[in-house]
C-alpha cells in the first residue's frame, strides 16, 4: 500500500499516472499559488531588482511596473529543501560518501534521486533530463513603486556617529528591497504526474519559507494554495492570473498592504474563471476539495515515519524511471 492516496472521487480517474513514462502522455497537474512577501527578499541580477513593464490589468490599457520573480528564484530554494530532506533520511548522501548516491545541485547530478528525476537536469555532454515540474516569472500584483523600498546600507560599516553626515549616505551604497506583503501569483506544473511527483512537489512548495539568492538576503515567503488543476494540457499564464487578480481587486494603488484573505479570495475566483477559457479538459480542486487533497498529502508529509517512506517510495519510483529510461538513453551514446 503506498503512503499517499487519492481517494478516486476526489479527482478524476486517470488523473495519476501508475510511473513516469518515456513520453508525454498529457496528464498535467497545476499548483495555483499566491507567494506572499514576509520579510524583505530581494530577487534581483546586477544589482537591481528585476522588473517588467506590462498591462495593469486584462480589461486595462494602462501599464504598470512590475516586480518580477524569475523561474529558478522560485524552483531553485524548492528544490533544495526537497534535497534536504532526501539527504535527511539517507536516499541521497552527504559529500563524505563517495558512491552514486551522492547528489549535489548544480555540482553532481545522481540522475536517480527523485530531484533529479522530478526537475531534471543537465550534466554537460554526459546527458541530461527534461524537467517535468514548469515554472515560469512570476509578477507582482502591486507596482514596483508600492513594492519596494530603499536601503541604504551604511549602518552596516558604521563606525561612529555617520547619521550625523547625511549628504554622504549615497557613497555607501542603496540596495532595493521588496516590502513585506506584496503578493506573487504563480502556477506551478507537474507534467506526466504520479501521485509522488505531485506530493513531492507539493511538500517542497509548502516547506519553502526563504527565497532570493542562495546564501545571504533571502526573505520570507509564504506559499498560499488557491487551487489544483488536474488537466489534459496547460492552463493561463502567471501574467494573466496577475492581471485577472489585479482587475478583481479593483484600484489597488492606495491599498497597499493588500489584505491577504481578499486576495486569496480573488486568486480563487479569477481561478475558475481564466481556465474556462484555457481550451482544455479540467478539473479544479478549491475549497473544501482542495483543503482535503492538501490534507491527505501534509498527514504523510509532517510525520516522521511516514515521511521517511513516502521520500522511499518517490524515490523507488525515479530509480526505475532513471534505470528504464535515463540510463538506457546514456548507455545508447556510449556505444
Ligand atoms: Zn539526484
Amino acid at each position: 500500500m503506498p503512503i499517499i492516496e487519492i481517494p478516486k472521487d476526489l479527482v478524476p480517474e486517470d488523473s495519476f499516472l501508475n510511473r513516469i513514462p518515456k513520453a508525454p502522455t498529457g496528464r498535467y497537474a497545476h499548483l495555483v499559488v499566491v507567494r506572499e512577501t514576509e520579510s524583505f527578499p530581494i530577487f534581483q541580477t546586477d544589482g537591481t531588482l528585476n522588473i517588467a513593464k506590462v498591462s495593469a490589468g486584462l480589461q486595462s490599457n494602462n501599464s504598470l511596473i512590475r516586480l518580477a520573480m524569475f523561474k529558478r528564484k522560485q524552483s531553485s530554494p524548492e528544490r533544495l529543501t526537497g534535497r534536504e530532506l532526501l539527504r535527511r533520511v539517507n536516499i541521497t548522501q552527504n559529500e563524505d560518501s563517495n558512491g552514486d548516491d551522492y547528489c549535489d545541485y548544480n555540482e553532481q547530478f545522481c540522475t536517480t534521486c527523485p530531484d533529479c528525476v522530478y526537475y531534471g537536469f543537465a550534466i554537460g555532454d554526459s546527458g541530461s533530463e527534461k524537467s517535468k515540474v514548469y515554472v515560469d516569472t512570476s509578477y507582482s500584483i502591486t507596482g514596483y513603486d508600492e513594492s519596494h523600498q530603499q536601503f541604504s546600507f551604511n549602518a552596516l560599516y558604521e563606525k561612529g556617529n555617520m547619521s550625523q553626515h547625511g549628504g554622504v549616505r549615497s557613497s555607501f551604497g542603496e540596495q532595493d528591497h521588496i516590502v513585506p506583503q506584496v503578493f506573487f501569483a504563480s502556477v506551478i506544473t507537474i507534467k506526466d504526474v504520479t501521485v509522488n511527483s505531485f506530493a513531492y512537489v507539493l511538500n517542497n512548495v509548502l516547506r519553502t519559507k526563504r527565497y532570493g539568492a542562495q546564501t545571504t538576503r533571502t526573505g520570507r515567503l509564504s506559499n498560499h494554495i488557491v487551487g489544483a488543476v488536474f488537466a489534459d494540457g496547460e492552463i493561463f499564464s502567471n501574467l494573466k492570473f496577475t492581471q485577472a487578480i489585479h482587475d478583481g481587486l479593483g484600484d489597488v494603488k492606495n491599498e497597499t498592504p493588500l489584505n491577504r484573505a481578499k486576495v486569496v479570495q480573488t486568486a480563487q475566483t479569477v481561478t475558475s474563471q481564466l481556465l474556462q477559457n484555457d481550451d482544455v479538459n479540467y478539473r479544479l480542486l478549491d475549497g473544501e476539495s482542495l483543503q482535503q487533497l492538501l490534507g491527505i498529502v501534509k498527514s504523510a508529509t509532517t510525520d516522521e515515519e511516514k515521511l521517511h517512506h513516502f521520500l522511499q517510495e518517490a524515490n523507488a519510483e525515479t530509480q526505475e524511471y532513471s534505470e528504464r529510461v535515463i540510463q538506457k538513453a546514456s548507455n545508447k551514446k556510449k556505444k
